[in-house]
């Protein structure tokens, strides 16, 4: 990409109206903007992250066998009057009406609409196990919208479903889900804790939420610092499960099962929750399938979220400098930035040469071809946060490529494949 002709518009200022890091730069950066309290735009850069978390998150899922859907963001009022929840879920909830006065709502969650898809489906316990998961909008008309996609109304999320015929066969799905949003986050680059949570307006019996750590976090969270040093790729539910995590007031110092010399407190940004709840769904809205002994029975089912434009932010919030963000590989938008260091044909034609060698490799580039100082661009560079930067300037000449780390700083001068090999 070329951003003289991209649609990338940084700002110098930070905005008055952010006040969180994340926030902030993801404004100065050009990647969101809002188009009123609590529901954002997605402007070309922060779309490119956007896409590339979810398409992470969708990978890890198809890769435990969760199959992806698409549920509708407009729900009909009347499979919540079934489950119970239509009264209960108060003013997060958009509620309106269609041309012909039925009760819609714009969904916060998709419970329901996927109870009810099973129940269509679903009529053998042949048919069983199954997870089904989508990554759509949600709506909540949040009292408080605030730090930017962080707490939005209309956000981004993953959400899965799963059936199962008994209890057992539940916690092993939810299990698996556990160990797989782990796996995510670490590809994602950032670790997330799973702390054993209350499940809220949800209701159920089993629930984990995953906190990544930083100081923007809106929950205190307590966790065992050996928990820091597990090899999440390899781990299993148990040794995940029997180290001690706590958030907010259920850490009691006084009744803390390790030594409180072994507890890590931080401050933590919910990024993902999941919830085992039985029949509660099944039940209530009539989801009955045959058992292998010819009685039909209520499937056992769980939900499994993750915030996904929330965790744009987050992970900024975890991986930022004084100068801007420093995306992991695994995200960022484009993997290079190419900035001339000095300006002129000479300069410019190898900068094109370079740009184009790099597009036919396939590496994803941002070529800065503005006739902006040489300052601006630099800043312009660390603030959208590449992890690879390519200064062009005399060097040129040399056949040698300045190569700068945008996380370390660190510059090398290297030669092509050397350069290459950087750029993995
Ligand atoms: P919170 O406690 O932060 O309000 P929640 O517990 O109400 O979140 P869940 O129902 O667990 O949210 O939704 C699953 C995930 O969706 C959350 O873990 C979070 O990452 C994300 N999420 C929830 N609400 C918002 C929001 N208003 N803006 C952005 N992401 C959100
Ligand atoms: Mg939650």
């Amino acid at each position: 990409m070329r951003f003289s002709q991209y649609f990338l518009p940084t700002l110098r200022e930070v905005p008055a109206e952010a006040q969180v890091v994340s926030h902030q730069l993801m404004l100065r950066a050009g990647m969101i903007h809002q188009t009123c309290s609590g529901i954002y735009s997605w402007l070309p850069l922060g779309f490119r992250v956007l896409s590339k978390i979810e398409k992470i998150i969708a990978e890890e899922q198809d890769r435990i066998g969760c199959h992806r859907v698409l549920m509708p963001t407009l729900q009909p009022a009347k499979l919540w009057q079934e489950s119970g929840r239509y009264e209960d879920y108060g003013k997060e909830m958009l509620r309106l009406k269609d041309r012909h006065d039925r009760d819609m709502l714009y969904g916060p969650t998709h419970e329901e609409v996927c109870t009810d898809i099973a129940r269509h489906f679903i009529k053998s316990y042949k048919q069983l196990p199954t997870i089904l998961y989508q990554i759509s909008w949600k709506f909540r008309d949040e009292i408080r919208p605030r730090f930017g996609v962080m707490r939005g109304r209309e956000f981004l999320m993953k959400d899965g479903y799963s059936f199962n015929c008994d209890r057992d066969g539940a916690v092993q799905a939810y299990k698996k889900i556990v160990l797989s949003y782990l796996r995510t986050f670490e590809r994602l680059g950032v670790r997330a804790v799973p702390v054993r949570a209350d499940s809220g307006a949800i209701g159920g019996d089993l629930s984990h939420e995953f906190h990544i750590m930083a100081e923007t976090g809106e929950s205190e969270v307590f966790y065992d610092q050996s928990y820091d040093a597990l090899d999440l790729n390899n781990a299993s539910f148990d040794d995940i499960s029997t180290l001690y995590t706590a958030a907010d007031e259920k850490h009691d110092p006084n009744h803390c099962p390790i030594p409180l010399e072994r507890v890590r407190c931080a401050r933590g940004i919910e990024v993902g929750h999941v919830f085992y709840f039985g029949q509660k769904y099944s039940k209530s809205m009539g989801l009955s399938v045959m058992g292998k002994d010819g009685q039909p029975f209520f499937p056992e089912m769980g939900s499994y979220g993750i915030g996904v434009s929330r965790l744009v932010a987050a992970l900024i919030e975890a991986h930022h400098d004084k100068d801007g963000i420093l995306w992991p590989e695994a995200v960022a938008p484009f993997q290079v930035g190419i900035v001339l260091i000095k300006d002129n044909p000479k300069i410019r034609e190898k900068a094109e040469q370079l740009y184009q060698k790099l597009q036919d490799g396939g590496i994803e580039t941002l070529y800065d071809d503005r006739t902006e100082s040489a300052g601006i661009k630099f800043s312009d560079m660390d603030l959208i946060g590449l992890p690879h930067q390519i200064l062009l300037g005399e060097n040129v000449n040399k056949g040698v490529f300045e190569w700068k780390d945008r996380r370390t700083g660190a510059r090398q001068e290297l030669s092509w494949d050397a350069l290459l090999e950087k750029l993995g």
